[in-house]
């Protein structure tokens, strides 16, 4: 039976990415051997890297003075990186949910840090509105899609500071203002590539700033300074990573994925707000994530919950359980999602809906 895989991260990947890799790493540019065992200085992998890193800035139109960096340790190490590199004396914080309370956490190490807002209270189901930065912070910190509880700044903020962003989530899934922020980063798992490598863009004059000694692995600098070749870096899921370029620039870019995301998300969410069993967990429409779409049962259907994930999955949907910290479902729609895919879901929706 046909899978469609809802997977949260790491998640789908085109088809085509998957099966493209695959022969790499049984024969990398007919050279014989695997790409799993030349070495990442071989001539033949440069190009690779150069061509993702250009890749990158032709789709995200990255402006002039950025640098785009591979690295090792997940967006978890970008949470101490970006204070170690960035925080001079005080960094603005927008809490809205796990991951940026993890990266909150790692800057407390490193100086003051103003928490400007939180939804913390009400279990992170919308994104703070009205608050203020203050204008003496070195930067403020935000994690655009939450994708644990499905909420989403679907926007780039107009700030009098400057931004750093977590966008592991939904990074290539809409055009980004680049030059509104001084770093954006990504476990690229989510919506680029195999789990191991993360995407760093950074503006190359806002480091150097920070008044302490870095670590050489953690300073932002080595890495760009020797274009993502300071040590060994994960080889395979950069080639992934590529593949999955490739695709997107095939596919219309971020403006298709933008557009798609939208079409996918209205069509799970109109049915979540049409079928009684079903309750969206975000209410506020502005807030709520094209990505990780989070729902939970009706309070009057509370028990229906396990007899309709054991059903939805029986039709072939793949890692709809929502995270244990919002129980309920969560269908992860990242770029690779098909309209088909989601369709399926709602026919699952809708299926049990008759039957109960
Ligand atoms: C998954 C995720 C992380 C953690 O990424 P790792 O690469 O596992 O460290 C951080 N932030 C967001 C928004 C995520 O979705």
């Amino acid at each position: 039976m046909k899978k469609y895989n809802f997977n949260a991260g790491p998640s789908i990947l085109p088809r085509e990415v998957i099966e493209k890799t695959a022969q790499q790493i049984l024969d990398f540019n007919g050279s014989g051997l695997s790409l799993a065992e030349i070495s990442h200085r071989a001539k033949d992998f440069q190009p690779v890297v150069d061509e993702a890193v250009a890749l990158i800035k032709e789709l995200l139109q990255v402006p002039e003075g950025y640098s785009v960096i591979f690295l090792g340790g997940g967006a978890s190490l970008e949470f101490c990186m970006i204070p170690y590199n960035f925080l001079i004396k005080k960094a603005a914080y927008l809490n809205t949910g796990t991951w940026a309370k993890k990266a909150m956490k790692e800057a407390k190490l490193f100086g003051e840090v103003v928490e400007v807002a939180s939804s913390a209270d009400a279990n992170y189901t919308f994104i703070p509105k009205g608050w203020t930065c203050p204008e003496d912070a070195d930067y403020l910190h935000i994690t655009t899609n939450n994708t644990i509880y499905g909420t989403e700044i679907r926007k780039d903020l107009d700030l009098n500071v400057r931004l750093i962003a977590d966008m592991s989530s939904d990074i290539f899934s809409r055009p980004i203002d680049v030059a509104k922020y001084d770093c954006i980063y990504g476990g690229a798992q989510k919506n680029l590539a195999m789990a191991g490598v993360t995407l760093v863009i950074v503006k190359d004059d806002a480091l150097g700033k920070a008044p302490r000694a870095i670590p050489t692995m953690l300073d932002y600098r080595t890495h760009v300074e020797k274009g993502s070749m300071f040590n060994t870096p994960p080889v395979v899921p950069i080639y992934s990573a590529l593949e999955t370029l490739r695709w997107l620039k095939a596919n219309g870019g971020v403006e298709a994925m933008d557009k798609l995301a939208h079409q996918r998300a209205d069509i799970v969410y109109s049915e979540i707000d049409r079928n009684k069993l079903f309750r969206g967990t975000v209410v506020e429409e502005g807030d709520r994530s094209l990505m990780n779409i989070c729902f939970v049962m009706a309070d009057e259907y509370k028990e229906l919950e396990k007899p309709f994930l054991e059903y939805a999955t029986a039709q072939g949907m793949v890692g709809i359980k929502g995270h244990r910290s919002v129980g309920g479902f969560r269908a992860s729609c990242y770029n690779a999602q098909t309209i088909e895919g989601v369709n399926a879901l709602v026919k699952c929706m809708k299926d049990f809906e008759a039957a109960h």
